[in-house]
């Protein structure tokens, strides 16, 4: 792993590109993308460039509005996926063009005296600054704020303001609304060749009135309806006068006068302001409102009403409550989740970018989940996948976030899709969750290395367990959780058999683990470990609600018709999985024949191949090699380490280290948490540090089609469950805190149970100390520590790494 330099300077809060280039405008559109969860837009620019496919993507989507094709296969099989499913690219409202004297601003052109855009973190905006000058000699400044509301799902907001410096002319400004768009989905996966290419919105109704924007289109095929309008608010100011009000929301004829043209055609509407004689040093305001919905939330007749009603409530609240609410909004989050990194100003900026994308990726209606890419692009098609349960809900579940129960809730809504999976897969009771999916339905076309990774199913019940230990809501158990570990474990005790040749052990065949490059293989250990314990915790939740509440009990087991037969035969599989096990290296395989593969010979490859073996090799030339793409074996290792001696995790981390390639970037964070669990300090430091910058250094040079947010999450927890070693799953909350010496301190907050946690990790000590008066009961490197009441704390002595 090799460091890059970084390509945005140090700064603790904001990323700030100070130089315009073309070149770069692609990954820059991921870097300053936008959203709240429901609502994502590229970080793109108001001029609205018209850029190829290799340049740049507007982009524009509403998480879960999706198009599909009917899938082509050449040799089709039984239970192969019919649609796919593609979050569409949506009609884009940003932009506003400038006109001076007839002069287009456009940063291709001219020249640029002053450039900067800045995604503050903290506040939760993206803001530009330049000064340019024309082809002709004028200068004009320009000033943007872009906010994607965090409180309004709907709503996105833009300011744009322009001020003349070194002449006296008219100025026009241009509003567009532009549903001439298209999905990209060939450049961003090339391994995809359905898709929706070309345009896929069918216009219902484009309307440009006044000084508002109406788009209502419908997708060809998975036939909903989305709406788009936008409405806006100029007013004029002279900098040069201190008396004159800036509030009005109609345009300030004392400082210039001004006339409006509407104009649409079928898939385009703007209106243009045509602003006379603007004087040196007068700034022109123009805020845009922009507001989006769609058919999952309200009726398409309704939809036109609906946001006309929402605009104008925010122009009535004006743009500063709404900037105002948006910093409460990330006040609050950081609050929660922000980690102070003393020591490492470029980790601790590469943390927090990381934390702000991924939180405001997250959908957080209960209807929708989080894209492997969040809102950001689109890359892997907008599908949700087990990134989100194995890598994103730890951060919101420990940090006390109200998206971690929204997420699970998705997975609760789509248990019926999961059902019927699990039926289609021969499985007669119980559910599959898929690999890959919008609508909850499996979307993977490839299933070796899509619908063989049963692994979901246990990585789904996984999280609502740990969200039933770490809040400690049992409601949430009784009502959702221990269903949603019923089902699961059902496919567990279904998909596989108790073999007389492995001991009568009981063995799964036919799966495909985390790790991609090997594929439907026998006993993966993962998938083994993690359904093994899928199974457990099932037996275990039902254990519990009939000893708590025992009507509720009945309810469940009569609605899900649980036999005693049925969870005789879940004991006897926990108490017999099979794993595989090398006696020669006293290591886990990752799978039964891991060990019989060829030693795979990295310098055979070449280097422009190297990251890309899917499109340079057959698929049989990959799986036949002993490698892995990504953690696999040591994800599981990791996750339950309470069942390992520490001798047996070093060696079979190293082992996976020396066989693993990181062509996934779900795979360092993981190294990197195991390595401090077994005291590697220096590799784990290392992994951390290509972690927390991965994306903000594009180290996967893929940036450009969206985030990695499972990475971004695994940051977090690379510290707060790999260097602080806070860890449930015995019961107990437990703490095994190393800090490393390059950092001077590490402070965070988590929440257990109620308790609300703030921990600081310092060179000689770690003081844990509790925020609320809710007791805690927990663990510091085994030893039991009680905090009673706020302001309570233990100290730990300790060595650093
Ligand atoms: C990884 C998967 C991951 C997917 C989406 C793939 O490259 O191998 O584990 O779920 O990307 O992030």
């Amino acid at each position: 792993m090799e460091l890059k330099q970084p390509i945005y300077e140090i700064e603790p809060w904001n990323i700030t590109e100070s130089r315009f280039s073309m070149d770069h405008i692609y990954r820059n559109e991921t870097t300053f993308a936008l959203s709240n969860g429901y609502l994502g837009t590229r970080g793109t620019f108001e001029e609205g460039y018209d850029l190829n496919a290799e340049e740049g993507l507007e982009g524009n989507f509403i998480n879960g509005f999706y198009e599909s094709e009917e899938i082509r296969y050449g040799e089709w099989n039984y239970g192969f996926p019919s649609h796919s499913q593609s979050l569409l690219n949506l009609p884009n409202a940003k932009t506003i063009q400038l006109r001076i004297d007839g002069e287009l601003f456009d940063l291709r052109e001219g020249s640029c005296l002053r450039y900067q855009r800045s995604l503050h973190m903290k506040e939760g905006f993206v803001t530009r600054h330049i000064i340019w000058k024309s082809p002709q000699g004028k200068e004009v400044e320009i000033r943007t704020k872009r906010i994607v509301s965090l409180t309004r799902k709907n709503i996105m907001v833009q300011e744009y303001q322009a001020t003349p410096l070194n002449f006296d002319g008219d100025l026009e400004l241009i509003s567009v609304l532009d549903a001439q768009v298209e999905n990209h989905t060939r450049t961003t996966n090339p391994l995809v060749d359905y898709g929706p290419f070309g345009r896929h919105l069918l216009t219902d109704l484009i309307c440009a009135e006044d000084t508002a924007l109406f788009y209502q289109g419908t997708t060809q095929n998975s036939r909903l309806t989305m709406s788009c309008m936008t409405t806006h608010q100029l007013r004029g100011q002279d900098s040069t006068k201190e008396t004159h009000s800036a509030s009005t929301p109609e345009c300030d004829t004392a400082v210039f006068t001004h006339k409006t043209q509407v104009h649409k055609s079928e898939s385009r509407a703007n209106i243009t302001w045509q602003l006379k004689d603007v004087q040196r040093g007068q700034t022109i305001t123009l805020t845009k409102w922009i507001a989006y919905t769609c058919d999952r939330d309200i009726v398409c007749s309704k939809q036109q009403m609906f946001l006309s009603k929402l605009l104008q409530d925010c122009m009535s609240d004006g743009f500063d409550v709404i900037e105002q609410e948006q910093l409460l909004a990330m006040e609050d989050y950081w609050q929660k989740a922000d980690v102070v990194v003393e020591g490492d100003d470029a980790l601790q900026q590469g943390l927090r970018f990381n934390l702000f994308h991924v939180m405001q990726a997250s959908g957080r209606d209960g209807h929708t989940g989080l894209g492997a890419k969040g809102l950001s692009g689109e890359g892997y098609e907008g599908h949700y996948f087990w990134d989100t349960e194995m890598y994103v809900l730890p951060l919101f579940i420990y940090t006390g976030s109200s998206l971690a129960k929204s997420l699970l809730d998705y997975r609760y809504e789509t248990l019926p899709q999961a059902r019927e999976r699990a039926k289609v897969l021969g499985h007669p009771k119980g559910a599959l969750y898929p690999w890959r999916t919008i609508n909850g339905e499996e979307a993977s076309t490839y299933f070796p290395l899509g619908t063989a990774q049963y692994h979901v199913n246990a990585d789904v019940a996984y999280a609502f367990k740990l969200y039933v230990d770490v809040t400690g809501d049992f409601e949430y158990l009784k009502s959702r959780a221990a269903e949603v570990l019923v089902e699961t474990a059902r496919v567990w005790a279904d998909v596989g058999c108790f073999v007389p040749s492995r001991g009568d052990r009981y063995c799964i065949c036919a799966v495909t683990g985390p790790d991609e490059y090997n594929a439907v293989v026998d006993n993966n250990f993962y998938t083994n470990l993690m359904a093994r314990e899928n199974v457990r915790d099932a037996l275990q939740a039902l254990a519990h609600i009939r000893e708590k509440d025992a009507a509720a009990w009945q309810e469940l087991t009569d609605r899900l018709q649980i036999t005693e037969a049925e969870t005789a035969d879940w004991q006897q599989i926990v108490e017999r999985m099979y794993f595989p096990y090398d006696e020669a290296r006293e290591i886990y395989p990752q799978d039964d024949g891991f060990m019989m593969r060829k030693p795979w010979d990295d310098s055979a490859i070449a280097p422009e191949k190297r990251h890309l073996l899917y499109e340079n090799f057959h698929p049989l030339f990959i799986f036949r090699q002993r490698m892995a793409k990504q953690a696999d074996a040591i994800l599981g290792m990791f996750l339950y380490s309470n069942y390992f001696t520490q001798e047996e995790l070093k060696r079979n981390y190293d082992f996976y280290q020396e066989v693993t390639l990181h062509h996934s970037s779900l795979s360092t964070s993981v190294f990197g948490m195991l390595a401090s669990r077994i005291g590697y300090d220096e590799e784990a430091y290392r992994y951390f540090q290509d972690s927390a910058r991965m994306d903000l250094d594009d180290y996967h040079n893929n940036f450009f089609a969206g985030i990695h947010a499972a990475n971004m999450a695994g940051t977090w927890q690379a510290i707060v469950l790999g260097f602080a070693g806070v860890r449930t799953n015995g019961g107990k909350l437990e703490f095994s805190p190393r800090l490393p010496v390059q950092w001077q301190a590490v402070t965070f907050r988590i929440q257990y149970q109620g308790s609300q946690l703030l921990i600081r990790m310092e060179p000689a000590r770690t003081l844990i100390t509790l925020e609320n008066e809710i007791p805690l009961h927990a663990l510091v490197y085994d030893k039991p520590i009680f905090l009673q009441k706020t302001g309570d704390y233990y100290e730990q002595k300790q060595q650093t790494l």
